[in-house]
């Protein structure tokens, strides 16, 4: 499909799945040679995060542990600047070295928010892997440590990020038209 519609807004194709699918493979390879034999906690971030977590995790296809955790500070295509805490992360991160998995970042308020946070909540290294980054949109110090794609400041939809709880299941991911 070159093109879909979501409630009011067009979106024409933007990334198809494979080359998504080979950065996470790339990315895959590169955590896994430098995690090693170390027990870091991957945390996949909820919602957006889903496929990117899944596609990861089963590349690295190895025994590490995993677990989730939600936040909120978008309403239709913009970050509202206010970081919610929906689900804590599922586990004890004392002492613990966590990678966190996030969709994508664009201002970096969010993984701001959620790393200091669970810095002060007593991990250890806080590392940060995103499937996608906007660097034009970066607001704040933040450096992933591993990025998937960049990509320009656009709003996207597909392989698990929505517009307003729609377009998750894509398995391409879409930009929104200029004129929508
Ligand atoms: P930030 O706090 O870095 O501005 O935004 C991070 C969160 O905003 C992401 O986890 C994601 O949920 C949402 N977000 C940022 N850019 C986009 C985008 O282009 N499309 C969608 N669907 N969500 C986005």
């Amino acid at each position: 499909m070159d093109k879909i519609r979501l409630k009011d807004k067009e979106f024409e194709l933007f990334i198809p799945e494979k080359e998504i699918k080979d950065a996470i493979a790339k990315m895959a390879k590169q955590i896994k040679a430098d995690v090693g034999d170390t027990n870091p906690l991957f945390v996949g971030i909820l919602n957006g995060a889903f496929m990117f977590t899944a596609e990861l995790m089963r590349q690295m296809d190895t025994y590490y542990e995993i677990t989730f955790a939600r936040y909120s500070s978008y309403r239709g295509l913009n970050t509202t600047g206010v970081v919610r805490e929906i689900m804590p992360v599922q586990a004890d991160v004392k002492g613990r070295t966590l990678i966190l998995l996030e969709d994508i970042i664009d201002t970096g308020y969010t993984m701001q928010f959620v790393m200091d946070k669970l810095r002060n909540d007593g991990a250890a290294d806080v590392k940060l892997a995103t499937m996608l980054f906007k660097p034009d949109s970066l607001k704040c110090d933040l450096k992933p440590d591993y990025v998937g794609l960049q990509i320009p400041s656009d709003f996207i939809v597909g392989y698990g990020l929505d517009y307003d709880e729609m377009g998750r299941a894509y398995r391409d991911i879409y930009k929104v038209t200029v004129n929508s």
